[in-house]
């Protein structure tokens, strides 16, 4: 249920303030069916009772005649008051001279005596509450809290109701996001971080203004505008940047903008602010480029995109992930030796074609699909481990990969369990491969999580360090089987001494928590031999073998 529908189904109390009490009882009758009722036989008895419930009241029926505090005076009270003021009043009448009096006081409707029409009465009373709290929930949500933005849910409601504009007129969609916002927040702190977003929203609002456009906070660090189309793109992505430079911190935060150019009405705006994203998002991390304009090329990646995220379902039902296995050799004795294999999925699609990880796992990951592909690679795994075993009598650990997305659930320690008892194998042999970025976005979380996952017997990888943004701290907190060395640094090795240096950095940190080093991407002898000759304890890559599929993997198992 939403919370719309949630306060709707919790019951009203309605304030009678009528002096006659067989008024009072008419009308409670009414009412009573419906709602919690209240009674007040004058004005100074209805304050009182306003007292003694604060915020509980949603309706005051009022009438005008009465002793002590009549309903004028009553009315004159409750507009000092501003908690007062916003519970809406009915005025009960038998005299049409009184209304426009009682309106300009801020009654919002009448019911007139005698009370002969009780169906009437109830739907006024029910109309008006729905009314008033409709307006409330509204005024909440439209405004976003930290930096006063429209919110986004405000901002599509409202530009749904923007007249189309005029023939020849255009508008453009634009999206801008902090680059790294994330990091930023753990380097500068968080309180700079909320500067940093009230500085945009500030630049966003001076934007919308000149423009004559809107523009909201879509996400945490997201933020839309809705213009009148124009060429200055630049400037835009300037004036926004000089509010970051006015906070008069020394840092490199930079912000992305992706603009999608003339939004039509075929497609609601949703759609085109999607677009302008993805283009913003060409640039995560590229430095060199700062605004980027949707075109056809991004549109037919978003189709291809779109297209893998609809087959996917389907794909696994009809077993087109192929899981590939790599050798990663243990290189410590004299001749490399098996050590274990990487599961690595592929996708062969009956039209597309073959289609690597690189392609859908970062969009399965967006979207949350790439549990069920992991859960599905898990089993082929599983499975693979022990048909291994079976078969040619070989017991060899394959390590598999986990997603962010799967610390979310609760389940995860059982669910690998029930794999890994399934298919009758040792919760040794099944390895965790976590990726170094995982382990910095929600460090406690991943603390205890893969705490019992060792626990419970599982070894578990730290794939891609020195890829992340994890510190040092978490590093030796976080308890781990074996670190995985980006690619990245055998890729300087050969070329530089610094490069050369710095594996041999993260094979010191290795060391220093006694876990082995497996270097990933070692693709020639050369690398092989430095990498010996560095100290790394295990390699994979394309020296020893590319990923292959089960049937291919098997020569190696042999040979062993
Ligand atoms: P990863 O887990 O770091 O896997 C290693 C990647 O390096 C693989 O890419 C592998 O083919 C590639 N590689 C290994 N040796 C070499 C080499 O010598 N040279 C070069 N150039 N590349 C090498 P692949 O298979 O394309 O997978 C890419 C990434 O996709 C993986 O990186 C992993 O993060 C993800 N991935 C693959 N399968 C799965 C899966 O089943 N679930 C999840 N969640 N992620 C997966
Ligand atoms: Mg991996
Ligand atoms: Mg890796």
């Amino acid at each position: 249920m939403n919370t719309d529908a949630l306060i709707r189904s919790s019951r009203r109390t309605v304030l009678i303030v009528e002096d006659e009490a067989v008024n009072r009882e008419l009308l409670s009758f009414i009412l009573r069916d419906t709602y919690d009722v209240l009674t007040a036989a004058d004005g100074v008895e209805a304050v009182e009772l306003l007292e003694a419930h604060p915020g509980q009241i949603a309706m005051i029926l009022l009438d005008i005649i009465m002793p002590r505090m009549n309903g004028i005076e009553f009315l004159k009270r409750r507009g000092a008051d501003e908690a007062l003021s916003r519970i809406p009043v009915i005025v009960l009448t038998s005299d049409k001279d009184a209304e426009l009096e009682t309106l300009k006081l801020g009654a919002l409707d009448f019911i007139t005596k005698p009370y002969d029409m009780p169906e009437i009465i109830l739907a006024r009373v029910r109309r008006i509450i729905e009314f008033v709290e409709d307006r409330q929930i509204i005024q909440d949500v439209e405004r976003d809290a930290l930096t006063g933005l429209y919110t986004r849910g405000f901002f599509f409601e409202y530009c749904r109701r923007l007249p189309t504009p005029a023939d020849g007129e255009r508008r453009d969609v634009i999206a801008v996001d902090v680059d790294h916002f994330r990091l930023v927040n753990e380097v500068y702190g968080k309180g700079f971080g909320d500067e940093l977003l009230g500085a945009v929203a500030e630049g966003i609002r001076e934007v919308a203004h000149d423009g004559f456009g809107i523009g909201c906070r879509g996400d945490v660090d997201l933020f839309y505008l809705l213009l009148d189309q124009r060429d200055d793109y630049e400037a835009i992505y300037n004036h926004l940047m000089e509010r970051v430079h006015a906070l008069g911190r020394q840092t490199n935060v930079r912000l992305r903008m992706g603009v999608y150019r003339g939004v039509e009405a075929a497609r609601p705006l949703e759609w085109y602010c999607v677009a302008a994203k993805a283009a913003c998002d060409t640039i995560r991390g590229n430095y060199a480029r700062t605004v980027v304009v949707y075109d056809d090329t991004l549109h037919e990646r978003e189709l291809y995109n779109e297209r893998l995220i609809a087959d996917m379902e389907n794909a696994i039902a009809e077993k087109q992930f192929i899981v590939y296995y790599q050798p990663k050799y243990d290189i410590r004795g004299d001749a490399p030796k098996l050590y274990s294999a990487e599961a690595l999925v592929r996708w062969i699609h009956p039209e597309l074609g073959f289609i690597s990880p690189g392609a859908f796992i970062p969009l399965f990951e967006e979207n949350g699909l790439i549990s069920k592909l992991d859960d599905y690679v898990w089993r082929q795994a599983a499975a693979q481990i022990r048909d291994w075993r079976d078969r040619l009598g070989v017991d060899l650990p394959v390590s598999v990969n986990l997603s962010r997305m799967d610390f979310f659930d609760v389940h995860l320690k059982d669910r690998l369990l029930a794999i890994v008892a399934e298919n009758g194998i040792s919760v040794n042999n099944f390895v965790l491969e976590v990726t170094e970025s995982a382990y910095s976005q929600n460090m406690d979380q991943m603390l205890k999580t893969v705490g019992e996952l060792r626990e419970a017997g599982f070894h578990i990888e730290m794939d891609d360090f020195g890829s992340g943004y994890s510190s040092l701290n978490m590093l030796c907190v976080m308890p781990i089987d074996a670190l995985k060395i980006d690619m990245k640094f055998v890729r300087n090795v050969a070329n530089s001494a610094t490069g050369y240096r710095m594996v041999e950095l993260v094979i010191d940190m290795a060391r220093a928590l006694g876990v082995p080093a497996i270097v990933e991407g070692v693709e020639d002898e050369a690398q092989y031999r430095l990498m010996k000759q560095v100290g790394c304890d295990i390699i994979q890559g394309y020296y020893f073998s590319k990923p292959v599929d089960a049937a291919n993997f098997e020569p190696l198992l042999t040979k062993a």
